[in-house]
């Protein structure tokens, strides 16, 4: 199956019930090599765990996740447990899971505009810096896929564009496959190859220009979110209301 889709890795009808509540409804997804795919939707839509499953970071209920053999993976979490009174440096950082000499650590840095910071201390750091930081140590795995949860939410609007330009050179030199996750839409549709959309189960997904288009997506995002190439205003608002399944429980941060 691998060979004949060449995917690095893949869902197939995977599905997760939490505690009898549906979080992941038969989420078919791949990722191949060279190739951004972006998850989008709102809080709440099980993005983040999708990412979990598909990293063998939680089991399934049903459905497989099948990843190319002794696949290299760098992950990007959506929230990376720091301690404040713990000092930790970003060279430290980087290097807390995996072995590797001063001249990779430079090299990661460097790649992600950061080789200034490698002695400064993890919580001085900004969101946009804190992410580059990240960035830096999924890279020093030398990774095949390249998996980044929300890497931009605590980014200002110009870093934020830096970040995904910076994503997009990644995926260029690397050639590795990039799966994303996030909310804001305005860059994803500008650098993901393949946009997924997610409400516990699929809602759409294709190219962003189409995705962009299907009523599935903007009964999710709002109308204004079909016009979000031609304008993007960080703080757009999003119309939810005929999103039943997950009208409760999101919050928008930006
Ligand atoms: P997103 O990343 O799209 O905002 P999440 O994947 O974080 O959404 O969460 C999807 C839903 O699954 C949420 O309602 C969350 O509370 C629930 N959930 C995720 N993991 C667990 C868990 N281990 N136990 C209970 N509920 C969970
Ligand atoms: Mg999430």
């Amino acid at each position: 199956m691998l060979k004949a889709t060449g995917a690095l890795l893949s869902a197939r009808d995977a599905s997760l019930v939490i505690n009898g509540r549906s979080i992941l409804d038969k989420v078919n997804l791949d990722v191949r090599a060279g190739e951004i795919v972006t998850v989008i939707g709102p809080n709440g839509a099980g993005k983040s765990t999708l990412v979990r499953v598909m990293l063998g970071l939680q089991p399934l209920t049903s459905g497989e996740i099948v990843r190319h053999d002794r696949l290299r993976i760098g992950y990007v979490p959506q929230r990376f447990p720091l301690t404040a009174n713990v000092p930790l440096d970003v060279r430290r950082l980087l290097t807390l899971t995996l072995k590797a000499g001063d001249a990779e650590i430079d090299e990661a840095l460097q790649e992600t505009g950061i080789p200034h910071l490698k002695r400064a201390s993890v919580v001085s750091l900004s969101g946009g810096e804190l992410q580059r930081a990240l960035l830096a140590r999924a890279l020093l795995r030398k990774p095949e896929l390249l998996v980044l949860d929300e890497a931009v939410q605590a980014v200002d609007f110009m870093g934020e564009t830096k970040l995904y330009e910076l994503i997009g050179s990644i995926r260029k030199r690397h050639g590795c496959g990039i799966l994303m996750v996030s909310h804001d839409l305005h860059m994803v549709m500008a650098e993901s190859d393949h946009v997924v959309c997610l409400n516990g189960h699929v809602c759409c997904e294709g190219g962003p220009a189409t995705v962009q288009k299907d009523p599935e997506f903007i009964k999710l995002f709002g109308p204004a979110a079909a016009r979000v190439i031609a304008a993007y205003t960080h703080h757009h608002d999003h119309d939810h209301d005929s999103a039943d399944h997950c009208a409760h429980h999101h919050d928008h941060k930006h």
